[in-house]
């Protein structure tokens, strides 16, 4: 259910990314004048960065056609040098600015963060790795839950059916929270892809899983018939924005439809079934909800760290707990229901 709110996250920050040329930091003509000579020269003032040299550039062109692709670390270079003639561009512009008492502006959609070793957004990237370490700690416990401590089938198997669905959860969930981590590390072209599509893909499985629980499929036929068509949009979805367009506007429908409908089902299972843990399952979305107003309300960093995005990925990382505990719970509720069948 979290993952409804990590995707009106992306709405909100694909919104600003929309903007992304138009943020008053880098419209200031003198920014501008700024990158194009750090760009030409490989300097700012005295202060030069050596992955500002590019020698090899043209190198490609007596290769045939298959071999002119640039090699990564080539790419990896100019990412660098683009990251720093920014960084740099904008301190000296803030620093500017701060004399002239003038508050902090965004650049290229971003709020002007200290990078600390070499992180864009340090913040940002310690409560990611920390949701990633809460996951971890909520898949792992879950794990000896279902195969140590609950009693299993024939000796082997466990008797809460929905187990396998919820470790796949866990595994796509760290899978997104790294590369939330390594998006807020250093933002390019390719780590933003990598986030955005890890989250949709989040996004897209637990919406399956909404709806495979909350409506009690337990039948194996049953749970293809309704993911197959889930799955395949999904993959449909990844497709088009890693290679055709990253298209912010249409990934925000997709994005808020699947985790409006998710959380809505949660909310409403939540309300009519009499599940013991059901108090979990309100929580978890009023206090997300209750978070989401920190994306809304997106106020500059505090000492060039805190920003309200940063802070919002703190909140989810209690609620991460709550939201392990709950499917916990569940796996003892059912198990012990079956039992009593069985008896
Ligand atoms: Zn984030």
């Amino acid at each position: 259910m979290l993952d409804g709110w990590v995707c009106a996250f992306l709405l909100v920050l694909s919104w600003s990314v929309e903007v992304i040329d138009a943020s008053a930091g880098d419209a200031d003509p003198r920014y501008r004048g700024c990158i194009t000579q750090c760009q030409e020269t490989g300097c700012i003032g005295q202060r030069c960065f050596p992955n500002c040299k590019f020698s090899s550039d043209g190198e490609f062109i007596d290769r045939p056609w298959y071999m002119q692709q640039e090699p990564l670390y080539l790419q990896w270079k100019k990412w660098d040098c683009q990251g720093d003639c920014r960084y740099y561009c904008m301190l000296d512009r803030e620093k500017e600015r701060e004399s002239h008492n003038l508050g902090p502006v965004k650049y290229h959609g971003k709020w002007p963060f200290r990078r600390i070793y070499g992180m864009q957004e340090p913040a940002s990237v310690a409560f990611s790795a920390l949701n990633l370490a809460m996951h971890f700690h909520g898949w792992v416990s879950f794990f000896i839950l279902i195969h140590y401590k609950l009693p299993l089938k024939d000796g082997k198997k466990a008797y809460y059916e929905y187990a396998g669905l919820w470790h796949m959860y866990g595994l796509l969930s760290l899978n997104s929270w790294f590369w939330s981590a390594v998006f807020h590390s250093r933002d390019v072209d390719l780590t933003e892809k990598l986030d955005y599509s890890s989250a949709v893909v989040l996004l897209g499985y637990s919406l399956i899983l909404a709806i495979l629980r909350t409506f009690s499929i337990r039948d194996e036929a049953t749970r293809v018939m309704v993911a197959a068509p889930l799955i395949a949009f999904v993959t449909t979805h990844v497709m088009y924005i890693n290679f055709y367009l990253l298209d912010y506007g249409w990934n925000m429908i997709v994005c808020v439809v699947m985790a409006v409908a998710q959380l809505s089902m949660w909310a409403v299972w939540a309300g009519v079934s009499n599940h013991p843990s059901r108090w979990k399952l309100w929580l978890v979305v009023i206090a997300g909800g209750l978070a989401m107003l920190l994306e809304i309300y997106d106020f500059p960093p505090h000492q060039g760290l805190f920003d309200a995005h940063a802070l919002w990925h703190a909140t989810t990382i209690p609620l991460t707990y709550i939201w392990w505990s709950f499917i916990r719970d569940d796996a003892e509720f059912r198990t012990s229901n079956l039992l009593k069948k069985a008896k």
